[in-house]
């Protein structure tokens, strides 16, 4: 049988176009190498799956054309996404700007998705990976079969998470088309460190400002809580920047993190705090003094890498010994090595280059009737639901073009 549309991948993007393709009438077969729909949508947000946000900007999709991304999202926006999962049943819960479905269960996104998908006899073919697409005709193949279709919408994801069915197959393919695929990276993924006190400080959670710097420059700022751990360092401000590691240590950069504990005050004011303390109680030593002001072990950490004796008496310390300590809590120096890997990666930077692709239909630029969406494409959102936004506007414009009756090949 030849079917109008063809998609690869059953994840946010792919179930989206099936629905959007299939409401006009298309008859659609969605090709899924894994034994369910929608496995990933089923771990976002830790299970409760935050599906968009009330805020949108620029600076929320990282790519190598953000403004690409920016067209895309006015095409298909919050409201009308918020109104089309509303119609679905989905009724959202606002925790400061973050949308979950008031269910807070990803599963239920995944079932008013999959019991459209019913309704109008969207096909589904599970655990049928794609290997090739074979041209003239584009026809997709598999090991069990050979198939047709007037238009194909690829949206196989990025290779972020590949136990959750994204392995990065669909690069070859989009490559095999003519598609020029940007490097991809782990993204909003934990950096690790090689330095030996991350073990002490392991489990460790504590507000910061966190810089990432290279030895030129400063490549991105953000402020939250973080979390030592074995390997290195975590927490969402630590995902949020981690895409610009990835990048500059593919790049053969020394990349380094620099951590403000007490962001709130200025270096002349925590200065003039630790002389109080210290003025307050010179009985202490200096590990004692520290005691209120920081997590213990953070404290410990942070007089050694100064250079100072724990046990050492608050006043015999020097102005010298007191600025090295209030550095150490302004501006601490954490070396990067590398990021986590992509299996403990939410999403990947880079992917298809946004220039071959159509905004307004997501539409190849290469392959006529050939459809690209979500994570496949150079575009990665921060934490924050932009991820599935991003998915589930690039699923819609795809299917809406692909599902138009009447005009493929
Ligand atoms: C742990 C975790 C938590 C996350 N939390 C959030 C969150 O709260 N909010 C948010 O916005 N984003 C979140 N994300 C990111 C978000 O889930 C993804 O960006 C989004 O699901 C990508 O959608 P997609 O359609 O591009 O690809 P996917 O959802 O990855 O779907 C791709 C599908 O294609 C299938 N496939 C791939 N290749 C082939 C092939 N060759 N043949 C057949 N099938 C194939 C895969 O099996 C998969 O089912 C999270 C990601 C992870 C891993």
């Amino acid at each position: 049988m030849k079917y109008d549309v063809i998609i690869i991948g059953a994840g946010a993007s792919g179930l989206m176009a099936a629905i959007v393709a299939a409401r006009q009438g298309s008859s659609v077969l969605v090709m899924e190498q894994k034994d369910k729909a929608g496995k990933k949508i089923l771990a976002t947000g830790n299970g409760k799956c935050n599906f968009t946000n009330m805020i949108q900007s620029t600076s929320c999709y990282r790519s190598n054309d953000s403004a690409f991304a920016m067209k895309v999202l006015s095409c298909f926006d919050i409201k009308q996404t918020l109104g089309f999962f509303q119609q679905l049943g989905i009724y959202p819960k606002n925790r400061d700007g973050y949308l979950y479905p008031n269910s807070e269960q990803a599963v239920s996104v995944v079932q008013v998705l999959m019991m459209e998908c019913e309704r109008l006899k969207v096909s589904f073919h599970y655990q049928e990976a794609v290997k090739e697409i074979r041209k003239p005709d584009y026809s997709v193949v598999t090991e069990q079969s050979v198939y047709q279709a007037d238009k194909l919408i690829l949206a196989t994801g990025g290779c972020a998470s590949p136990q959750l069915g994204s392995d990065g197959s669909g690069y070859q393919l989009a490559k095999s088309l003519g598609h020029t695929i940007i490097k991809p990276l782990p993204a909003l993924v934990q950096l690790k460190s090689p330095v030996k006190f991350c073990k002490t400080i392991s489990g460790v959670r504590t507000t910061a400002k966190v810089t990432l710097n290279t030895a030129e420059k400063s490549l991105a700022m953000e402020e939250g809580e973080v979390l030592f751990t074995d390997y290195g360092i975590s927490g969402i401000p630590i995902l949020q920047i981690s895409r610009y590691a990835a990048k500059a240590l593919d790049q053969g950069e020394k990349v380094f993190l620099i951590l403000d504990f007490i962001p709130e005050l200025l270096e002349q004011e925590l200065l003039q705090l630790i002389k109080i303390r210290i003025s307050d109680n010179p009985h202490k030593n200096i590990e004692e003094m520290m005691v209120g002001l920081l997590n213990h072990k953070l404290s410990y950490v942070l007089i050694k890498e100064a250079g100072l004796e724990i046990n050492k008496n608050v006043k015999q310390l020097n102005s010298r010994e007191i600025l090295l300590l209030v550095q150490g809590i302004k501006a601490f120096k954490l070396p990067i090595s590398e990021t986590n890997s992509f299996e403990n990666a939410q999403v990947c930077a880079g992917g298809v280059a946004t220039g071959e692709i159509v905004e307004e239909t997501m539409e190849s630029k290469l392959a006529k009737n050939v459809f690209l969406t979500g994570e496949l494409v150079d575009v990665d959102g921060t934490c924050g639901g932009y991820n599935l936004q991003w998915a589930w506007s690039t699923g819609y414009l795809a299917g809406t073009a692909a599902g138009r009756k009447g005009t493929g090949v």
